[in-house]
């Protein structure tokens, strides 16, 4: 269709990376409480407090244990997953986890070797010329920010008949080289830290979304008959503490806004759940501001790869089992 795309559907790919525990926990005498007891299963130790509704052994795409290096997770499943972008495939890959599981440790350094990548397999294809878009945004109780404006006012959303789901007004720069990202990188942490001094606990409850937009066309000595432009997404998404959902779905407690409750990271476990169930009947893309922006890289002929990041620690046993759960479902 020459959109490089397949027309095939794949399965989400789900990894589970276990952190080692931190000085704090170590200072605690806190034990591991899970294993990691092959590469794809991993058991929970702690049999003492078990409910019968919680399972022992979970098994996923991929587990990683406290040992494994970010460049293992990214090797095994992200990579494949951002460098469809190249061809023309829409692409996300996301963190979930409570907070100081590993979601931004995971996340940054899955960003910068898919975007490293990225860089050399275009510099080497000759028979294209790409242009390059970066854009950065953050959703803080479902508001829209810009993180590469100093201005703060949340974006609106609104529907393009062509390109879907568009943020009004979003910045997006054009890439020179591989220094020029750098700095764009830089600058994004740098405002998401202005965030997090002011309002406390904002990183905790945000999400942070940064997209790579590949756009190419074949240069006029490739011999390739058929001159279409290639255009897709590659989005890199740091989500927010899992702790909010799993609070708010142990509860019981109905949908509504309200900054302890996450709409949007919500929203996305139910997209991502009937996703992995066949993609029949409706999907609440439009539900969240999250899934709104996310819609065309999620599901249809879309990549996606979730690391789900667990704390070993005894103390946070119930909130890994809630990361479990959430990963055993999008699979
Ligand atoms: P989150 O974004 O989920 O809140 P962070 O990524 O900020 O959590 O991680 C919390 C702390 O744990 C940070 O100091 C981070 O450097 C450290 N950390 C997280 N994952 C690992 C890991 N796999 N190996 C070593 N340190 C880690
Ligand atoms: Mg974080």
């Amino acid at each position: 269709d020459g959109h490089g795309q397949s027309g095939q559907e794949e399965k989400i790919f789900v990894s589970v990376r276990l952190r080692p525990l931190n000085e704090k926990e170590t200072a605690r005498n806190e034990s591991c409480d899970w294993e990691c007891v092959s590469n794809d299963t991993i058991i929970c130790k702690n049999n003492v407090t078990e409910r019968s509704t919680y399972p022992t052994a979970y098994t996923f795409d991929r587990i990683y244990g406290s040992d494994a290096t970010t460049r293992q997770v990214y090797e095994e499943g992200a990579k494949r997953v951002a460098l469809s972008a190249i061809n023309g495939i829409n692409s996300s890959i996301f963190a979930y986890g409570q907070t100081s599981s590993g979601k931004t440790y995971t996340m940054s350094g899955i960003t910068q070797y898919a975007l490293s990548d990225i860089f050399d397999h275009i510099n080497n294809q000759h028979d294209r010329e790409f242009v390059l878009k970066f854009s950065a945004i953050e959703i803080y109780n479902e508001c829209v920010r810009d993180l590469l404006s100093t201005d703060r006012t949340p974006l609106r959303l609104l529907d393009d008949p062509e390109k879907g789901t568009v943020v009004d007004k979003l910045t997006e720069v054009h890439l020179r080289d591989w220094m020029h990202l750098m700095e764009l990188l830089a600058h994004c942490e740098a405002q998401r830290q202005i965030g997090e001094t002011s309002l406390n606990e904002v990183s905790s409850r945000s999400h942070q979304i940064i997209r790579l937009t590949i756009e190419s066309t074949p240069t006029e000595f490739s011999g390739i008959e058929n001159a279409s432009t290639l255009t897709a997404s590659v989005n890199f998404v740091d989500l927010a503490g899992s702790e909010r959902a799993s609070q708010t779905l142990s509860a019981g407690t109905r949908l509504k806004e309200g900054c302890h409750i996450n709409r949007s990271l919500l929203t996305l476990g139910t997209v991502i759940r009937k996703l992995s169930k066949g993609r029949n009947g409706h999907i609440p893309y439009r539900d969240s501001k999250l899934t709104r922006i996310l819609q065309n890289s999620l599901g249809g002929n879309a990549r996606t790869a979730i690391i789900c990041t667990l704390s070993p620690a005894r103390t946070h046993v119930e909130q890994s089992r809630n990361t479990l759960l959430f990963a055993v479902c999008a699979k």
